[in-house]
């Protein structure tokens, strides 16, 4: 199936067969290329290649062919030009800030983004003359008041982590154009099974594959998605050149990652739907957060914008800190780890944790409170996981 003819076939046969391209040994599976160089047929065959000539590998710092299988099928699948890969979620970010700003650039960004984020934008690219601004996710006024005459970027995540609020895509993407922003989102939540900002909008996709890409907990790895020219010129430019790229091994697992990412969606959706409803009913908690709730603030939102509400739910309990953690200690199936999108479930106090590094005034004014737990929820019998809370709420305190 060449490049080209992607864009002709559903969603269901590019996850499973874009970017392929067999080699002669016909294989049916897609191959692991691991060589950190390749040959040439001739010196001036090498000339060619160095000089851009000639297209074709060189050296996996720059391409190989199984990364390539995975770019054009995630790229597929995002319906973008073209995509990246990057040895992270967080050099993706790196790449496409270092690829498209310069010095003296303003970056406007929700203040709900992942911490990791955060820390990237207010602690190291500020030393480089980028300075970053942010404004609560929903609030459509600050985005504009924060925008200044050098601001090139708007940066979000919708859903955010971990109190699941929804940005309006036709705002952001009005206030966007308005401007003459980037507007770049990270759609670790949703991922191209359950939404697609590029067609919303959105110049930019970012993803961290370490979550629900790969989908089963193994590899670290992250893309950037977009047009031929920003990602495929400039942010590869400076992928190539700084060299955070991804492994063929890693790529491999997630180009297969992504031929079962619709089916995990949905069912990571359909227990999150689930668990949260039950989570409503259960004493001692406060307030659940999930998009597919009747009471988050931007159901009818996600419900346009999404085809389905994701895996994450969050929710608060009476107490702080102490009845929070009583609660994680308690669980004996579901694991304790700040990793999400993964098939097993994953609990997480984030106060302590993803967002342990913010000041106490930070996490009040983002809203994420000592008593909020988060849930990434799996694929396991959703009754199991009422039962593993139910038995982790009841535990008697110490
Ligand atoms: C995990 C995560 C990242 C960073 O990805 P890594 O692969 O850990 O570098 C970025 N954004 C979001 C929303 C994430 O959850």
């Amino acid at each position: 199936m060449s490049h080209s003819d992607d864009r002709n076939y559903g969603f269901d046969t590019l996850a499973v067969r874009a970017g392929q391209r067999r080699t002669d040994e016909q294989e049916q599976s897609e191959p692991i290329f691991l060589s950190s160089s390749f040959t040439f047929a001739s010196a001036s065959q090498a000339a060619a290649r160095f000089s851009g000539e000639e297209p074709g590998n060189i050296y996996s710092r720059f391409t190989n062919p199984t990364v390539r299988t995975f770019e054009e099928r995630l790229a597929a699948m995002e319906g973008g030009e073209c995509s990246v890969a990057t040895a992270s979620g967080m050099s993706a970010i790196l790449a496409t800030c270092m690829g498209l700003l310069n010095a003296g650039d303003h970056i406007v960004s929700s203040s709900g983004v992942f911490g990791t984020t955060v820390n990237l934008f207010s602690k190291i690219l500020s030393r480089f003359g980028l300075e970053t601004s942010f404004v609560p996710l929903t609030d459509y006024a600050a985005w504009e008041r924060a925008i200044r005459p050098e601001t090139r970027m708007l940066y979000l995540e919708t859903p955010s982590n971990p109190l699941t609020e929804v940005a309006d895509m036709e705002q952001m993407t009005a206030l966007a154009r308005a401007h003459d922003c980037l507007l770049v989102v990270d759609n670790c939540f949703c991922t191209p099974a359950l939404q697609k900002p590029l067609a919303q909008g959105a110049d930019i996709v970012i993803h961290s594959a370490t979550k629900y890409l790969d989908g089963q907990g193994r590899c670290v790895g992250g893309a950037v998605v977009g047009d031929r020219q920003r990602v495929g010129e400039e942010v590869f430019g400076f992928l190539r050149t700084a060299g955070p790229t991804m492994s063929a091994f890693n790529a491999w697992v997630f180009l297969k990652g992504l031929e079962t990412l619709q089916l995990r969606m949905r069912a990571h959706s359909e227990n999150a739907m689930a668990l949260a409803d039950w989570l409503q009913h259960q004493p001692g908690v406060r307030r659940v957060n999930y998009p597919g709730l009747q009471s988050h603030p931007q159901h009818a939102l996600a419900g346009r914008q999404q085809t389905a509400y994701g895996g994450i739910v969050s929710f608060e309990v009476d107490g702080g800190r102490a009845e929070a953690w009583r609660v994680i200690d308690g669980v004996r199936l579901i694991s304790i780890t700040a990793n999400l999108g993964d098939l097993k479930t994953t609990i997480t106090h984030p106060a302590s944790t993803t967002h342990g590094r913010l000041s106490d005034q930070e996490r009040r004014d983002y809203g994420i409170g000592e008593n909020l737990i988060r849930l990434s929820v799996g694929i396991e019998d959703v009754a199991d996981l009422q039962m593993d809370l139910e038995q982790a709420f009841g535990r008697p305190s110490a």
